[in-house]
């Protein structure tokens, strides 16, 4: 074993990425981890056909350095995923940062060693390292979901998950194509797909809410006017529950006429994009307010869908914006192409995969490759996967047994010199996640410089910080239609999975100021050795 690092860092996405850039300007030495053959975490393993992010590419970005943000050209409104992908490693070259990352390689355990007051990891390459901190950037989106459907193995045409596409991609040209699932990446893959295949079949088991993105490629004249003005658009962003600089409409839908709310809406459905949330400011808190802006979408379905069949099909019934939002393309108009099919599974799951399709109620479905955009085991999946220890030898899986907890979604009681980049807790996939990510990271890295100043070795989170943190997120969530529902954000999506909503949901100003207020006090909630 080598001698022991300041940090280990798991996982090369964004987040990882920059925490190895801030630690070693403090003059640490870290080394990161990295499962996939190269950087960008999300963007590295969805590459299915139509990935694009969803929040602006001239917000998705980082703002650490005003020279990469002033070098790099974003090319369209919503960037696709070989861009950003190429931003990513644009991003390594620039700070010099593959040296101190070690690809192909996956963190299976880590225990934190009390006579070291520090942490072992062991990868699935049979190393272990040693290392005072064990800072986790695996991602909220990373740990894919592939369902329990009966007859899945036995199917003979190949399968592929939206969240681990190959890296070659994918021709379905005169191929007969199945996908399960109609989530975000579903919506931006469905389009695409249908132009391809001879024929598609979709299994719907929930009818999801979706808004135009209106992409277009970015005029130049506006992304020098975004480059001048770079540094109050990332002020404004920061005052914003999302982190995302848009218009927010601040005022009651329930207060407004009928005539103000449809002007609203159509306004911001022909603009595009996740600011169609943002139209009043009570559709995530009252019932009667979001139906207005539900019937609203439920109406553009109707009027795009031209068979009323499969229109009352795609409708979706349920609260908007409880599940994410989805950014589309063309997504309702597919289904009016002659060789796209639409399968109701609401209420009978998919009977079995068979060797050439599927069954669903009573009826066979005949395709060569299918798709499963079936999500991810979010937030806790990737963490949970690694056989984490704490104090004692007690296990993160023990730990979180009734749904994660942990304080200001950074630490976790128990589990000393730990930190977790976007853990649950914290808003980060409700938000725009770089500026959060960075956020994460320059606490981190602070608390790193402060502990050293400080000659302490080790830092860990009071139960009781952690206890009063979780109850303020529950009772936040509480308060929002957003907990209401069976979404990936309560950890619905995969079976047996503690009902908890995961990420923080009071905005991330507030959190900014909680995070903040913490340090000033001392690293309130936090004892020392
Ligand atoms: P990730 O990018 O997920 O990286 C985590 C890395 O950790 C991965 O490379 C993984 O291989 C590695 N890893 C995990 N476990 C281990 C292990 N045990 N050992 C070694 N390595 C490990 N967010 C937005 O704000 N806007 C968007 O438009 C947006 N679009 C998205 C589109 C898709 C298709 C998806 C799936 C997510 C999207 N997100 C978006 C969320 C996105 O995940 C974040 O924006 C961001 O990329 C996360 O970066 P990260 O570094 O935290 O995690
Ligand atoms: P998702 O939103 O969880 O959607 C998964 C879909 O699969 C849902 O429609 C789900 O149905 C369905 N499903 C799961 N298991 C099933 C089963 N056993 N049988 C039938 N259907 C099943 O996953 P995702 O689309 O990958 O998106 C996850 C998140 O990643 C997004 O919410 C977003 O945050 C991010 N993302 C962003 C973008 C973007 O636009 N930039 C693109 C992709 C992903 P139910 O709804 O009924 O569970």
């Amino acid at each position: 074993m080598t001698a022991p690092l300041d940090a280990v860092i798991v996982g090369a996405g964004f987040a990882g990425m920059y925490m190895l850039h801030r630690l070693r300007g403090k003059g640490f030495t870290a080394r990161v981890i990295e499962a996939g053959q190269g950087v960008g975490g999300t963007w590295y393993w969805n590459r299915y056909p139509g990935a694009r992010c969803d929040v602006e590419s001239v917000q998705y970005s980082y703002q650490f350095s005003p020279e990469l943000e002033q070098e790099w050209e974003w090319t369209e409104r919503y960037a696709t995923q070989p861009e950003i992908l190429k931003y990513a490693n644009h991003v390594a070259d620039r700070y010099d940062l593959r040296r101190d990352i070690q690809f192909g390689t996956r963190v299976t355990k880590a225990q934190f060693v009390e006579a070291d007051n520090g942490w072992l990891v062991e990868t699935d390459k049979g190393e272990r390292i040693a290392a005072r901190f064990l800072i986790t950037a695996m991602g909220c989106l990373s740990s894919p979901n592939t369902p329990k459907i009966p007859g899945l193995a036995e199917f003979a045409g190949p399968t592929y998950h939206t969240g681990n596409w190959p890296h070659e991609g994918v021709d379905f040209t005169g191929k007969t194509v199945g996908v399960i699932g109609t989530g975000s990446s579903a919506i931006q893959s469905i389009p695409i797909i249908a132009r391809q295949a001879r024929h598609l079949t979709v299994f719907q088991r929930t009818a999801n809410y979706t808004v135009p993105a209106h992409n277009r490629p970015l005029d130049p004249a506006y992304v020098r006017e975004v480059k001048a003005g770079y540094r109050e658009m990332r002020r404004r962003a920061k005052t914003m529950p999302a982190g995302i600089d848009l218009r927010i409409n601040n005022v009651p839908a329930v207060e407004a006429s009928e005539e103000e709310r449809r002007r609203q809406y159509q306004e911001r459905w022909d603009y595009g994009g996740l600011g169609f949330m943002a139209s009043f400011n009570d559709l995530l808190l009252n019932d009667e307010a979001n139906r207005t802006a539900a019937d609203f979408v439920r109406e553009k379905v109707r009027g795009i869908v031209k068979d009323p069949k499969t229109a009352e099909i795609l409708t979706p019934t349920n609260i908007i914006g409880c599940k994410r939002l989805c950014v589309d393309s063309g997504y309702w108009e597919t289904f009016n192409r002659p060789n796209v099919t639409l399968v109701d599974i609401r209420d009978e799951p998919i009977e079995r995969i068979t060797p050439t399709g599927a069954r669903a109620k009573g009826q066979d479905y005949t395709f060569d490759c299918l798709v499963l955009a079936t999500g991810f085991d979010a937030m806790t999946g990737a963490l949970l996967k690694v056989d984490i220890r704490g104090r004692d030898g007690v296990s993160l899986r023990d730990a979180w047994s009734e749904g994660p907890k942990t304080y200001l979604g950074l630490t976790v009681a128990g589990f000393p010199n730990f930190f977790t980049i976007t853990g649950p807790g914290s808003p980060s996939v409700l938000t725009n996640m770089l500026p959060s990510i960075e956020q994460h990271v320059d606490w981190i890295a602070d608390c790193l410089e402060a502990l050293r100043e400080k000659g302490v070795a080790v830092i860990e989170p009071e139960p009781e910080a952690q206890e009063a943190w979780a109850v303020h997120n529950g009772s936040v969530a509480n308060i929002t239609l957003r907990s209401t529902c069976s979404s990936w954000y309560v950890g619905a999506n995969i079976p047996g999975k503690p009902r908890v909503f995961m990420p923080y949901i009071g905005g991330l100003p507030a959190y900014i100021e909680r995070c903040e207020a913490v340090v000033a006090k001392g690293y309130e909630g936090f004892t020392f050795v």
